[in-house]
């Protein structure tokens, strides 16, 4: 029935990583077009919606921010319950640790999602304007990377300048289209 209305599509996407890498700011961002300087810590399990449309596909996407629970991991099952894809970030000014950070959710994410059912991934870059990104060497450490935690993809981003966010949340909703 051509007249009928496509169904909207709702996807749950998690917003994972290392605490202070930006992942509320990231949301607030595009969600809100809102960028907060001063850290806060978020608490409770806060999600935000958003609308867009993907190839004639209206969906909308609920970003669900990890909210200040990095440290308890007890948390994580029902947090991960149910979702359709995975954003993790790190953070661009602490990479050794917060990538070694990302790698420790990306195994939290397949032990939940066993291989018959896993969910896609995609690798946040952020804080780039504190970051030169034309460096080289980032760019093939990050390609390693993301081949090796099988992830799908990686991008620049920054909350402060609102840079590589939609094309990155565009990116992650095509991929979930595609293998579902
Ligand atoms: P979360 O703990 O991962 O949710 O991190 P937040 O979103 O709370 O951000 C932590 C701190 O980093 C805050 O002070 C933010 O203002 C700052 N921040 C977040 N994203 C960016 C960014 O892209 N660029 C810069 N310069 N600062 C950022
Ligand atoms: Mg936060």
């Amino acid at each position: 029935n051509i007249e009928q209305a496509q169904d909207d599509l709702s996807l749950k996407i998690l917003v994972i990583g290392e605490a202070a890498c930006g992942k509320t700011s990231i949301i607030h961002k595009y969600c809100l077009n809102k960028f907060e300087p001063k850290y806060k810590v978020t608490m409770g399990l806060d999600f935000f919606p958003k609308k867009i449309t993907v190839d004639d596909q209206p969906i909308n996407l609920a970003l669900w921010d990890v909210a200040g629970q990095e440290r308890f991991h007890h948390m994580i099952r029902s947090y991960f319950k149910n979702a359709n894809g995975a954003i993790i970030v790190f953070d661009l000014t602490r990479i050794y640790h917060t990538l070694n950070s990302a790698s420790k959710w990306k195994l939290q994410l397949d032990i939940c999602f066993p291989d018959d059912n896993p969910i896609p991934c995609i690798l946040l870059a952020n804080k780039s304007d504190l970051f030169d990104m034309n460096d080289v060497e980032i760019k093939k450490q990050l390609d390693e990377f993301i081949a090796e935690n099988g992830i799908k993809q990686w991008f620049f981003t920054s909350a402060k300048e609102g840079f590589g966010i939609e094309h990155a949340m565009e990116y992650i909703a095509r991929v979930i289209l595609d293998t579902t």
